[in-house]
C-alpha cells in the first residue's frame, strides 16, 4: 500500500499557508488491510478511516460515478486496482487535485500546480458537474483565497453557470448547503462568496431574496453606494474586517431582503422595509435549516436595525419596547451582537467606513440602565404576578428616561 497527502494540505503547503487538518489517501489496499493495521472505520458511505494514533482521516483511493439525482445519487468503487491518478480525477479543482509522497515528490498529474501559479480555480474535468455542491464549494474557495489574486476560471464559471441552470442546486440537502455557505461567510472576504454565486446565477437559486437586491436603488443621500446589493456586499465585507461571528455574518447578509420588495414606484425609498422583510428573512433561514441562534438574530436584526440607527432619538418607552424584544435581561449577548449588526450595517456604505457609531456605546448603556433595575425591594413591596412585571417595567422605563436625560447634557 502506498500513502499520500491530497487536497487542502498539499495546496496550502505550496501557498506557503498554515496547513490544519492533513487528508491522506491509500492507494494498493483492501478494507481489511486498513483493520488489521488498527485504522478505525468512519461513515457508512465511503471507505474512510481514522489513523490508530494521529485520528487524521484516511480514504481508499476511490472512483465516483453519478447514478442519480442529489448527492445520494452516487456509486463508489473503491479497490486496490483504483490509482493516485484515478482517484484525484474525481476531486473539485486542480489546486485540490495533487498528491505528496512522504518525500514530498508531487503529484500533478492536472496541472495544480500550474493554476496555483496562474491564481486560476479550475475544474479537474466535466464530471466537475455530477455533484452540485461544487458550485458553492468553489465561490468558498474565491472567498478564500480572494486577497492572494485566485479567480474563477472562465470555462469553470461556464460550468458553474450550467449547473445552476439545469436545477440541479435545488437537489442539495440544507445541511450539505448551510455547512459550505457557513463557512464561506467566516472567511475573510464572504462577499466575494455571493458575488461568485451571483455571477455564476446560483444566488438567483439558491437566494432569490439577496440576488433581488442587485439593482435596487437607495437614497444616495443615506447610500452613496446607491445599489442595494452593492450595500449588501459592503455590510458584509465590514463584518468580516471586524471579525464578526457567523451570527452577525448571516444577519449583515440578510437584513434588507424587505427592500427587494419595495414597488418601483417607491424607489428609492422603502418604507417599512423591515417588516416586509421578515417573511423573506424566515423563508432564507429554513431553506438552510440555519442554527437557532443565526435564525433569530437575523429576524431580529431585520425588524430592528433601523431602531439602531435611530437609538439616540428614541423615546424611552421605544427603547423599553426594543430591549424587552431583545429580551436583553437574559440574553445579553444576542443584543451586543444586534448592536454589532446595526454597526456593520452603518460602515457598509461607501466612503463611510471609517465614521464612528455612537449608537452602539449609547445602547449598550441603556441595556445597563434597564438591568439595573433591582426586583428584590419591588417584592418586598408585594408585588406579585403580573402586576409584579408591570412594576418592574414602570421602574426600567423610569431608569431609561433619566438615562436619556443624563445623555443629552
Ligand atoms: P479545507 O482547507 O477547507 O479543508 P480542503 O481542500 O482540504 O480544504 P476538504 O473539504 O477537507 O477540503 O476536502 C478534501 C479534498 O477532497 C479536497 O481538496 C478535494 O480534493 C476533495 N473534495 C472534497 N469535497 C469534494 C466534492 N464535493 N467534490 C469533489 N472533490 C471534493
Ligand atoms: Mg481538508
Amino acid at each position: 500500500m502506498r500513502i499520500y497527502k491530497v487536497g487542502g494540505a498539499v495546496r496550502d503547503r505550496l501557498l506557503g499557508k498554515p496547513v490544519t487538518d492533513i487528508d491522506w489517501v491509500v492507494v494498493g489496499a483492501t478494507t481489511e488491510e486498513m483493520l488489521a493495521k488498527g485504522f478505525r472505520p468512519v461513515g457508512a458511505d465511503f471507505p474512510v478511516f481514522l489513523h490508530p494514533k494521529s485520528g487524521e482521516e484516511y480514504a481508499l483511493a476511490r472512483t465516483e460515478r453519478k447514478s442519480g439525482r442529489g448527492y445520494g445519487g452516487f456509486t463508489f468503487h473503491a479497490s486496490p486496482e483504483v490509482s493516485l491518478e484515478e482517484d484525484l480525477i474525481r476531486r473539485d479543482l486542480t489546486i485540490n487535485a495533487m498528491a505528496e509522497d512522504d518525500q514530498q515528490n508531487l503529484t500533478d498529474p492536472y496541472h495544480g500546480q500550474r493554476d496555483l501559479e496562474a491564481r486560476l480555480l479550475r475544474h479537474v474535468s466535466p464530471a466537475f458537474a455530477e455533484d452540485p455542491l461544487r458550485v458553492l464549494r468553489v465561490a468558498r474557495f474565491a472567498a478564500r483565497y480572494a486577497a492572494l489574486g485566485f479567480t474563477v476560471a472562465p470555462e469553470t464559471l461556464e460550468l458553474m453557470r450550467q449547473l445552476s441552470e439545469s436545477g440541479e442546486l435545488e437537489a442539495l440537502t440544507p445541511e450539505r448547503s448551510w455547512k459550505e455557505i457557513s463557512r464561506a461567510l467566516m472567511e475573510d472576504q464572504p462577499q466575494v462568496f455571493i458575488e461568485v454565486l451571483r455571477a455564476c446565477g446560483a444566488l438567483k437559486v439558491l437566494m432569490p431574496e439577496v440576488d433581488a437586491l442587485f439593482g435596487v436603488p437607495q437614497p444616495p443621500a443615506h447610500h452613496p453606494e446607491i445599489d442595494t446589493g452593492a450595500h449588501t456586499l459592503s455590510v458584509l465585507q465590514q463584518a468580516a474586517l471586524h471579525n464578526q461571528p457567523l451570527t452577525v455574518r448571516w444577519a449583515c447578509l440578510l437584513h434588507d431582503l424587505g427592500k427587494g420588495l419595495t414597488p418601483e414606484e417607491e424607489w428609492p425609498r422603502h418604507i417599512a422595509h423591515e417588516f416586509k422583510g421578515l417573511k423573506l428573512i424566515k423563508a432564507v433561514n429554513e431553506r438552510f435549516k440555519a442554527p437557532r441562534d443565526c435564525q433569530e438574530l437575523a429576524m431580529l436584526v431585520g425588524e430592528y436595525h433601523t431602531h439602531g440607527h435611530r437609538a439616540l432619538e428614541l423615546k424611552p418607552s421605544t427603547l423599553l419596547e426594543l430591549l424587552q424584544s431583545f429580551d436583553v435581561y437574559r440574553r445579553p449577548q444576542r443584543f451586543e451582537e444586534f448592536i454589532a449588526a446595526c454597526e456593520m450595517d452603518a460602515r457598509g456604505r461607501e466612503g463611510l467606513e471609517q465614521r464612528s457609531y455612537p449608537q452602539a456605546d449609547y445602547l449598550r448603556g441603556a441595556a445597563t440602565a434597564a438591568r439595573c433595575v433591582a426586583v428584590q425591594p419591588l417584592l418586598e413591596q408585594g408585588f406579585k404576578g403580573p402586576e409584579l412585571g408591570e412594576a418592574i417595567k414602570r421602574e426600567r422605563l423610569k431608569a431609561l428616561k433619566a438615562y436619556k436625560e443624563a445623555a443629552s447634557v
